[in-house]
């Protein structure tokens, strides 16, 4: 068995993404029950990084440690480990919700309307939460939204920030382009506006099991984000939904609510006072 840092023993590999390999592992200083509490370590090859770098990157991590949001993945831990950056978090043993939306396409079941209502509020305190501390996300995505106990929470957040520095987001993409804002496809660069956005597509997705701007070729895609009219939910969906959506893809991030805007919309702040 291979043992990180002392402490971390790796139980199996979860996937590989765009920044390096994920495993779920076993906090060997953590007791929980007869066993040890499970966490997920994020190993990502620095080779390239500087020196200086790397230390940004530690600091980083240090503040993203200091957050706490129920609806945000719990950042436990970082350390550099040979020529791997290496952060811990919280384990979410539902998933993510792109594997949801895939087994709600093959069982041809869709999310009700309350699940939907919840995560997406979820989602906006999520994101209010971390914008009030001017920290972006920068890569919000299905694959990064993880279910536990029909909570949702948003993982990676800040950590593209980290391994990035300040690069620009589009040219060194190698993921999936649906989320992405026409700001950051035009290289105009990211703001917070651009994970509302983000957000909105989620919404889309949630409600029609599709993605928002969809294409047969990363280009059709891409063009669809930037010129395309955004896409009208379901009739069976109410009014109001629809036109907060269309509001988050707004093509002009500065057309575009922010998550403190959202909060404030009645559909939104009366969703929330019903769920506390
Ligand atoms: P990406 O986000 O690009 O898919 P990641 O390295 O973040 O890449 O994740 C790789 C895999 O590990 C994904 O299948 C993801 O669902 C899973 N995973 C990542 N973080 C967690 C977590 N906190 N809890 C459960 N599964 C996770
Ligand atoms: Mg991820």
């Amino acid at each position: 068995v291979r043992v990180l840092a002392n402490r971390y023993e790796v139980v199996r590999r979860l996937g590989k993404g765009n920044f390096g390999t994920a495993y779920l592992c076993k906090d060997l200083r953590s007791k929980q029950g007869d066993d040890y509490e499970l966490k997920v370590l994020k190993e990502i090859s620095v080779g390239e990084l500087q020196p200086d770098e790397t230390v940004d990157a530690v600091r980083e991590a240090r503040v993203l440690s200091k957050l706490n949001h129920p609806s945000i993945v719990k950042f436990h831990d970082s350390f550099i480990d040979g020529d791997c950056f290496c952060i811990v978090t919280e384990y979410c043993e539902g998933g993510d919700l792109d594997q949801k939306i895939i087994e709600c396409t093959k069982t041809k079941k869709q999310l009700d309307d309350k699940t939907i209502m919840n995560w997406f509020v979820q989602l906006l305190l999520a994101v209010h939460y971390m914008h009030q501390r001017r920290i972006l996300h920068r890569d919000l995505k299905t694959r990064n939204i993880f279910l536990k106990k029909n909570m949702i929470k948003i993982g990676d957040f800040g950590i593209s920030r980290i391994l990035m520095g300040t690069t620009d987001m589009a040219s060194t993409f190698t993921g999936t382009p649906y989320y992405m804002s026409p700001e950051v496809l035009k290289h105009e660069g990211y703001n917070s506006k651009s994970d509302v956005w983000s957000i909105g597509c989620i919404l889309y997705e949630m409600c029609t099991l599709k993605h928002a701007f969809d294409g047969k070729s990363l280009m059709a895609v891409m063009y669809k984000i930037v010129e395309g009219d955004p896409p009208q939910l379901p009739e069976k969906f109410s009014p109001e939904l629809n036109k907060v959506m269309v509001s988050m893809l707004s093509k002009d991030p500065e057309h575009r609510p922010n998550a403190t805007d959202l909060l404030k919309l009645p559909l939104v702040s009366k969703h929330l006072a019903q769920m506390s």
